[in-house]
């Protein structure tokens, strides 16, 4: 019998992704999604695979599935920074009462649930690389905190839910994952970065740049995601990221300047407040409990994704 699997955001960068890949291993997918910050062209070419269900539909609401569900992946929220400080109260609600609805849905259908958490549990952290086991540094009532805050919470409820009820829910830890399918508008540095080389535009650095984030590319993420759904790991965090690619924000400009041929000037504006100064994950557990480890590296990575937006720049009306 086929999987059943739903993936709440998954019209979304990740997500699409995701459901792309599980539609190829053989599985059914819901895929429930408010398009509130997905990108509807990401999961258009599937409409028309019979394995494909598409419900629209905001996780913060009530929701039910009739046919047995056997995984639930969890990724519904808006994710860039951008995003979710113009929308901190869907963003706090959906990683606490959209995951609840996730959560009593693999409680009622006896389903495996995963949740992607975030780096940004640690907040700007005294600690590089980061490893699982540090608690973070948050401002709980910063302009970041609607992220920040719903995540740590959505990981207390997940773990308390799962030793209330006996629910089989796992925890990762998403650090900086870029590729085809981002929003080229959701401010993110890559695709900011990105859309200002291939137009000529400034680049635009906030502060001087030597803040630093590892990059992972969307394979290496999707992979990781389906293994610790497959894993035997119940309510304990695994960071997945890539440390190895790991540079300043204005290499990180550099590199797409170069790869792109532009002539864009880079400019510096002004560092948004409670920004991360360093992120690097610690992948131990990854590579050790989920036998694991990011294999393309961010050159390769970065060509494939400004091939992408190449192509799709002109549905982009700026
Ligand atoms: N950033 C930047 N210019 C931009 C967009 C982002 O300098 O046009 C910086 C941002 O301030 C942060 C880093 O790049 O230090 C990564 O930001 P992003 O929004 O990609 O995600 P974050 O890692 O902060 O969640």
């Amino acid at each position: 019998m086929k999987k059943r699997i739903l993936v709440t955001g998954g019209a979304g960068f990740i997500g699409s992704h995701l459901v792309e890949s599980l539609l190829s291993d053989g599985a059914q997918v819901i895929c429930m999604d408010d398009l509130s910050t997905a990108n509807p062209v990401n999961t258009k070419h599937l409409h028309s695979d019979g394995n494909f269900r598409f419900i629209k539909h905001d996780a913060i609401r009530p929701f039910s599935i009739s046919r047995k569900v056997d995984e639930i992946y969890h990724l519904a929220s808006p994710a860039s920074p951008k995003a979710y400080q113009e929308m901190p109260i869907k963003t706090l609600f959906s990683n606490s009462i959209g995951l609840h609805n996730s959560l009593n849905l693999a409680r009622k259908h006896n389903a495996k649930l995963l949740y992607t958490s975030t780096s940004e549990v640690y907040g700007d952290p005294k600690i590089s690389p980061q490893h699982e086991g540090y608690y973070g540094y948050v401002n709980p009532i910063g302009p970041r905190s609607c992220y920040d805050e719903s995540k740590r919470f959505g990981e207390s409820l997940l773990v308390n839910f799962s030793r209330t009820f006996k629910v089989d829910a796992k925890i990762v830890r998403i650090f900086n994952t870029y590729g085809p399918q981002m929003k080229i508008d959701d401010g993110r540095a890559v695709p900011n970065f990105i859309y200002q080389s291939l137009k000529g535009e400034d680049i635009t650095i906030y502060g001087n740049g030597n803040q630093t984030r590892s990059f992972c590319y969307i394979s290496d993420m999707v992979s990781a995601l389906k293994s610790m759904m497959a894993s035997n790991i119940v309510a304990e965090p695994i960071n997945i990221g890539n440390p190895k690619e790991y540079c300043s924000i204005l290499q990180l400009a550099q590199k797409i300047k170069k790869i792109t041929g532009s002539k864009s000037r880079i400019i510096h504006g002004k560092m948004p407040k409670d920004d991360p100064i360093k992120r690097k994950p610690d992948i131990t557990r990854a590579r050790k409990l989920l036998k694991w480890q990011p294999k393309v590296n961010l050159d390769k990575g970065l060509g494939l994704t400004i091939d992408w937006f190449r192509e799709h720049l002109k549905e982009y009306h700026h």
